[in-house]
């Protein structure tokens, strides 16, 4: 950490982890500049930086910038094709991410997770199995609070939980988690990673630096992680909804085992989806490795039933369940969400358009009745439904008159799930946004 002291670093991209980050390092005596796209005038967070001393430059990004410069962190939406961190890497200038300063000057060790999909809901069990197993658990990252700011009071018998996408992964030179969970890989971001490959290669960093103290947590039945998973010297725990694996976490005889050890009945498991299942093993993996109590893991799994936006349950209006999956923002996570359910199901879709076509929808529609369509994508996941054979299929122009055409085209007994397969931002800030107003409209009906 003294490695900063006297060092020229830029900060790119401000926001909430890059003002921490800055701070942070102005703390441990470095020579910060800071760089945003925002003017300066409308800027609150450069101006207090400014305040406490730092060189602040805002609205462009001069290549200047780089001269003298001998560590840069970025925000991980920034791609590595923006003009300065090309110069940058044609210098050699290292490139990082927060987490990895959250990670130097942490002294508790870090579980941390990555993966297309189950990240959120994964780090949350963990971190409810920490905290009834009294492990003193720290949630940091996207979930929680920027991760360096916390991890700089974390003590030695604490554990940082972290969930960590490609993009943070992408810069990490040191990090090295006493437990690193990789749940499965799908194509996605691809507009930032160009390549599967690249993408799959960049959360593969998860492993780079564990040695044989650490734990890798591995999806036996994701082919793609097995692969990248295959080089890391950490031990290899894998997890698997499907085989029986003696030194790993599985299910037999309907009860969770972990390397041999009955925990408890699946029938027992409060969160429901074949999905979620997996998310599970993945946790009580991390949670039986960081030493929780198999009671402390029953009582979390016999009573958590899912995060906000992740298949939630929101209401039973005339003996028709609604659903709210919002945050199901590609095929994969909708796949699995109707793969949770037996019952015939009305699915609303549609959002954001990255190019894609749906045909890998179509196999997991059998059970879906009707499909309501908005946003961007509507007609070409109109042509899904069609080639599976749908034939009540309705395009509509916003979320609320979805939810009513939905509910017309229920009957009792039926589920009706938003799990839109596409993201947000066409008619909506966020996922949330979206999952709040479905919410909304479905309490309307009642
Ligand atoms: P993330 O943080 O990786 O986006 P979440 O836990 O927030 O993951 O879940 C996002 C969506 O992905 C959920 O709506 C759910 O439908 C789907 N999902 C969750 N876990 C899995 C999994 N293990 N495999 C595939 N899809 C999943």
């Amino acid at each position: 950490i003294s490695g900063y002291n006297g060092k020229n670093v830029l900060v790119l991209g401000i926001a909430k982890s890059g003002y921490a980050a800055a701070t942070l390092l102005h703390k441990l005596g470095a020579h910060v500049t800071v760089n945003d796209y925002k003017p300066f005038e409308e800027n609150p967070m450069a101006q207090e930086l400014n305040r406490l001393g730092m060189e602040v430059v805002c609205g462009h990004h001069p290549l200047s910038l780089l001269d003298g410069t001998d560590l840069i962190v970025k925000n991980p939406g920034i791609p590595y094709t923006n003009v300065l961190l090309q110069a940058a890497l044609q210098k050699d200038i290292p490139i990082i991410t927060e987490v990895e300063l959250a990670y130097e000057i942490s002294e508790a060790p870090f579980i941390a997770i990555t993966g297309s999909n189950g990240k959120t809901t994964t780090t949350t069990l963990i971190f409810e199995m920490l905290r009834e197993g009294q492990k003193k658990p720290i949630i940091a990252g996207n979930i929680g609070t920027v991760a360096c700011e916390v991890t700089q009071e974390a003590k030695p018998d604490e554990h940082v939980v972290i969930e960590l996408s490609s993009f943070q992964l992408m810069g990490t030179r040191v990090f090295r988690p006493k437990i690193a969970l990789f749940l499965n890989l799908f194509e996605a971001h691809l507009d930032y990673h160009g390549t599967k490959e690249e993408y799959g290669r960049a959360k593969a960093n998860i492993f780079k630096n564990q040695n044989e103290t650490d734990y890798s947590v591995i999806n036996a039945e994701d082919p793609e992680v097995m692969k990248l998973a295959a080089s890391t010297k950490g031990k290899k725990i894998y997890f698997s909804t499907k085989q029986s694996l003696p030194d790993g976490a599985c299910i037999q005889d309907g009860q969770l085992i972990f390397r041999g050890e009955p925990i408890m009945f699946i029938q027992d498991i409060a969160l429901p989806g074949e999905h979620n299942l997996e998310n599970i093993l993945a946790a009580v993996s991390a949670a039986k490795l960081a030493g929780v109590s198999n009671p402390a893991i029953q009582q979390v799994l016999k009573t958590f039933t899912g995060v906000k936006h992740r298949l939630q349950y929101v209401a039973t209006v005339n003996n028709r369940k609604f659903y709210n999956d919002s945050k199901a923002t590609n095929i994969l996570a909708t796949q699995k969400a109707l793969s949770a359910f037996v019952q015939p199901v009305v699915l609303l879709a549609g959002g954001l358009d990255r190019g894609n076509e749906f045909d890998e929808l179509v196999p997991y529609l059998q059970h879906t009745k009707a499909m309501v369509l908005f946003g961007q994508t509507a007609e070409k996941l109109a042509k899904a439904a069609y080639t599976a054979g749908i034939k009540a299929v309705k395009v509509v122009n916003n979320l609320e008159q979805a939810v009513q055409e939905a509910y017309r085209l229920s009957e009792e007994g039926d589920v009706v799930l938003l799990s839109p397969a596409c993201a947000s931002w066409d008619q909506f800030k966020t996922f949330e946004d979206r999952g709040d107003m479905f919410i909304q409209a479905v309490h309307k009906l009642v």
